[in-house]
C-alpha cells in the first residue's frame, strides 16, 4: 500500500495508526533520511542539502534507498509506504521492484487538504518540531513540487483503478475513520 498526500497533510501520522490497525510495517522515506541526518552519515549529510531546501533528494540516492529497504525479509509480505514515490520516474522504479519481488500494490491512498490549510499546519508544526524544512518559503516550494510533480503520480494510479482518496481535513480520528473505510475495498485476504 501506498499513502501520498501533500506536506502536512498527516500522512506519517495515518501512515502509523494504520500499521497499527493493520499490522503492516510502515517506511517512511521522510523519516529515513531524517535519521540519517540525525546520524550524520553519508546519506544524511547528500540529503540535507535538499532537504533543507523543500527540494526532492536525487533519484540516484533516493531509489536505492528504498530499493534496499524493501528488499529487507520483514516487508516480503507487504508494507506501507510514505512519501515514495513522488515523481513519475519513481513511479516507474517502484514498478520494477516490485516486479522483481512478485509483489502489486493494493491500493494508494491519497489525503487531499488545500494549500492555505496546509501552509497553515506547517507553520504551526514549525514552532512545535524545529523541523527545518518548515518555514514559509520551503514550505511553499514543497507544496509546488507536490503540484508540478506529485499529483502526476497520483494521476497513474487512479488510471490504474488502485486510488482511493480520503479529506485530510478534520480531527485525526475522524480521519483515521475514512481511511480505514475507504482502503477496506482493496483490502485481500
Ligand atoms: P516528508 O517527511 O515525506 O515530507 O519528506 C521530507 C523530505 O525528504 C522531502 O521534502 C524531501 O526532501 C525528502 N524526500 C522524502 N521522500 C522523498 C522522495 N520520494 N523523493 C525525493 N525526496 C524525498
Amino acid at each position: 500500500m501506498l499513502i501520498i498526500g501533500p506536506p502536512g497533510s498527516g500522512k506519517g501520522t495515518q501512515a502509523e495508526r494504520i500499521s497499527e490497525r493493520l499490522g503492516v510495517i510502515a517506511i517512511s522515506t521522510g523519516d529515513i533520511f531524517r535519521a540519517n541526518v540525525k546520524g550524520e552519515t553519508l546519506l544524511g549529510v547528500e540529503a540535507k542539502k535538499y532537504m533543507d531546501a523543500g527540494d526532492f533528494v536525487p533519484d540516484s540516492v533516493t531509489n536505492k534507498m528504498v530499493r534496499d529497504r524493501l528488499g529487507e525479509s520483514e516487508v516480503e509480505d507487504g508494507f506501507l509506504l510514505d512519501g515514495y514515490p513522488r515523481t513519475t520516474a519513481q513511479v516507474d522504479y517502484l514498478d520494477e521492484i516490485l516486479a522483481h519481488g512478485g509483489q502489486q500494490l493494493d491500493v494508494v491512498l491519497q489525503l487531499t487538504a488545500d494549500d492555505e490549510e496546509l501552509v497553515g499546519r506547517l507553520l504551526g508544526r514549525a514552532k512545535e518540531t524545529g523541523r527545518s524544512d518548515d518555514n514559509e518559503a520551503v514550505i511553499r516550494h514543497r507544496l509546488n513540487l507536490y503540484h508540478e510533480q506529485t499529483e502526476a503520480v497520483v494521476a497513474k494510479y487512479a488510471e490504474r483503478g488502485i486510488l482511493t482518496q480520503v479529506d485530510g481535513v478534520g480531527g485525526i480520528d475522524e480521519v483515521t475513520d475514512h481511511v480505514m473505510q475507504a482502503i477496506k475495498v482493496f483490502q485481500t485476504a
